[in-house]
């Protein structure tokens, strides 16, 4: 990910005068300083300004706007700050926002306190004129309490940096598609053109055909190498060698062709491989694995999902919803072989194995268990007008069954409430079949993420129940359409 900087914005006026405003500076440095030097912040904090005019708010926000470092705004009001003088800034504000509301003192002085120190410390006052021109105005913000020192307020102001940093990388995004969707499946579609209006995504296709020139094109010297970072990376069951390196040579030319164009994300599928004697696999995990997104079967908005989770930060994986041990109430995922060996528990090892469908050569894949732990799984899904994100808490569990004919990489999970409320709530929601199983983006980081971006995030975990979903999806509908 880019190094890039949040800035710190204090609130205040010039009603208080020089020695107040002094102050105010001075503490807002500490405070940017003390959230630095916490370790618990993925990006740095930079002190801009203390916005004590309407010019000085609407500078920021266009000075915000214009840095491609900058990745958002803390706005913190140390004193009051009349809101009107931040309307025009923030109405014009185009980067993530957080309303970070702390005070610099955790205690009252007990002797000290007289007016000049309630006129300073004044965030319980100050903090509810700014919240409410937030909500006036119904800015995309998120809003976090907590005392500046404390490693609760620190990692959650660290999260959603992670969420905002996931936002302006997401705005970038381009995502290749090597082949159409899968013919007739309806969630893998989405209006391509409404994502890019919405969220920036780039979605375009390259050839099959250009891709196998582009794989005759790489050299033997080429393979040997990717050959010896496999061999690095994975065990080889025996005569595995001559399948992977012709994964070896699809992974250059894929890597190839998206780098071309920038691209961070890809699809492809096995109803077109024209030209290709396996549908990549190891090829594809291995790409994964160095931070490439990906959606099988033309899933363009998975490999986007994908690409942005790996970028917000640790482990995270193309996923899909196989089949159920319903004895146990775990899910078995895994997919055709693009499961990425980030997840795995132990090291992976390559293997060929013939497909059952799609009539290609055997092709080399990574097999591995999937590490346990607490984790989420997510779906974007095209709802029309609008993209809706379902994120689903799920405990992922060391597979109690050692399914030792299943030539893939798998993970076993427990859905939350249970499995029956949990694939009742997911099927009612619109959740797809593909999704992204993440060790380290959870709900709130999720939810986050989709609030900057403007998309809808349902989320299901412990105390979902059908009943409520179907609620909360029914005055969702409402509100989206008159949005
Ligand atoms: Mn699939």
């Amino acid at each position: 990910m880019k190094n890039y900087t949040f800035w710190f914005a204090a609130g205040s006026q010039h009603l208080y005068g020089g020695e107040t405003l002094r102050q105010v500076e001075e503490n807002c440095r500490a405070i940017a300083d003390g959230l630095n030097g916490s370790g618990r912040l993925p990006y740095p904090v930079a002190y801009k300004m203390t916005v004590k005019t309407a010019e000085d708010a609407a500078r920021l926000t266009a000075e915000a706007n214009a840095d491609g470092d900058c990745a958002g705004i803390i706005t913190f009001c140390h004193t009051f700050s009349p809101s009107k003088m931040w309307i025009n800034g923030l109405a014009r504000l185009r980067k993530p926002y957080l309303h970070f509301h702390t005070q610099f003192h955790r205690e009252i002085p007990d002797d000290a306190i007289d007016m000049d120190y309630m006129n300073l410390h004044q965030s319980a006052h100050g903090d509810r004129e700014h919240g409410f021109i937030g909500t006036r105005m119904r800015l995309p913000r998120k809003v976090i309490a907590g005392y500046w020192r404390d490693a609760a307020a620190q990692e959650r102001i660290g999260q959603w940096m992670r969420s905002a940093a996931g936002a302006v990388f997401s705005e970038g995004l381009k995502v290749t598609r090597f082949g159409d969707n899968m013919r007739g499946v309806a969630v893998t579609e989405g209006d391509k053109v409404e994502a890019q209006i919405r969220l920036g995504w780039q979605v375009n296709t390259v050839p099959v055909g250009r891709l196998t020139e582009v794989m005759a094109e790489v050299s033997d010297a080429e393979i040997a190498e990717k050959m010896a970072e496999y061999r690095e990376k994975y065990d080889f069951a025996p005569s595995a060698e001559d399948a992977a390196a012709y994964q070896a040579r699809e992974e250059i030319a894929i890597q190839r062709l998206l780098d071309a164009e920038g691209c961070a994300a890809f699809t492809n599928t096995f109803e077109d491989l024209y030209g290709m004697r396996q549908l990549p696999g190891l090829a594809t995990q291995n790409l994964m694995s160095r931070g490439y997104g990906y959606g099988g079967e033309g899933d363009w908005k998975t490999a986007a999902l994908t690409a942005v989770l790996k970028a917000m930060g640790g482990v995270s994986s193309f996923m899909e919803d196989y089949t159920y041990d319903l004895k146990r109430g775990l899910i078995l995922g895994a997919h055709m072989l693009e499961v990425c060996p980030c997840i795995a528990a132990d090291r992976p090892r390559v293997e060929v194995h013939p497909l059952g469908i799609g009539g290609k050569e055997p092709p080399a894949r990574l097999i591995f268990e999937g590490k346990a732990g607490r984790a989420t799984v997510s779906s974007l899904v095209d709802m029309g007008g609008r993209l809706r994100l379902i994120t689903q808490d799920v405990e992922c569990v060391k597979p109690p069954l050692a399914m030792p004919r299943l030539p893939v990489a798998r993970v076993m999970w427990k859905p939350s409430p249970n499995l029956e409320t949990g694939a009742e709530s997911w099927i009612l929601a619109g959740g797809a079949h593909h999704t992204v199983l993440s060790y380290d983006c959870g709900a709130e980081l999720l939810r986050d993420w989709a609030r900057i971006i403007g998309a809808e995030f349902v989320h299901i975990g412990e105390n979902t129940t059908p009943h409520g979903l179907e609620q909360e999806l029914f005055w969702n509908d409402l509100a989206w359409k008159l949005k």
